[in-house]
């Protein structure tokens, strides 16, 4: 069990999935939120069971999965089905990440969450990591990546909290401004930073 967990947060294209994938090649275990909201919903898993039960058959697809498209649908225009899901997801996506998080066996584990700020989960990790870039960098890489229009994203980082929330709640700051090689200098010099912090608490 890794009893140590660095909470890695960043707004759309700060270079999140870079790094985790740098500490992943570093043999560190990552923990990725995005994956156990999926998980926690899978087909014959009890999220999704109760999911049915609630909205009924339609709300899977043809392959008896959960039609993210419909469920969106749903609670955009009803409050109270929105809480109700939320009430169901939260206990079981803390559950999911704890057990993930007792099955890590890296010295440390990296917990991934796009939302560490906006949903206050950085207050359950032992150090936060931000990875940072100026925003106009944010929206070139995030373009050029999903091949999306400046709108879109400047939506979806308006919607995220600021730069400056991020690096109010921040242990570390990873400076992405640069090439992939700077990028992973400053991954190493943390990864031993964190072995360190990681041992010290026996
Ligand atoms: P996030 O997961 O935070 O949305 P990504 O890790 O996917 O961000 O990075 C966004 C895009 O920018 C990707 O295409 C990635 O390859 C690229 N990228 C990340 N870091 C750098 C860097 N230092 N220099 C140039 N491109 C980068």
């Amino acid at each position: 069990m890794s009893k140590y967990v660095v909470g890695v947060s960043g707004g759309i294209g700060s270079g999140k999935t870079t790094v985790t994938n740098a500490f992943a090649k570093l043999n560190v275990d990552i923990i990725d939120a995005d994956v156990v909201a999926r998980d926690v919903v899978t087909p014959r898993s009890g999220g999704l069971g109760a999911i049915v039960e609630k909205f009924g058959p339609d709300i899977l697809d043809k392959d008896a999965c959960l039609n993210r498209r419909a469920l969106r649908q749903i609670i955009f225009s009803d409050e109270q089905a929105k809480e109700w899901l939320n009430n169901l997801l939260h206990p079981l996506i803390r559950q999911e990440t704890l057990r993930q998080t007792i099955a890590a066996t890296s010295e440390y584990c990296i917990l991934s969450v796009p939302l560490l700020i906006e949903n206050g989960s950085y207050k359950n990790v032992d150090r936060v990591l931000i990875v940072d870039v100026p925003e106009e960098t944010q929206l070139a890489r995030s373009m050029a990546r999903d091949n999306a229009d400046e709108t879109l994203i400047r939506s979806i980082m308006a919607a995220q909290a600021s730069r400056e929330q991020r690096l109010e709640v921040a242990d570390d700051v990873i400076d992405n401004s640069g090439n992939e090689s700077a990028l992973m200098e400053q991954v190493t010099h943390l990864h031993h930073c964190y072995l360190g912090y990681a041992a010290a608490l026996g």
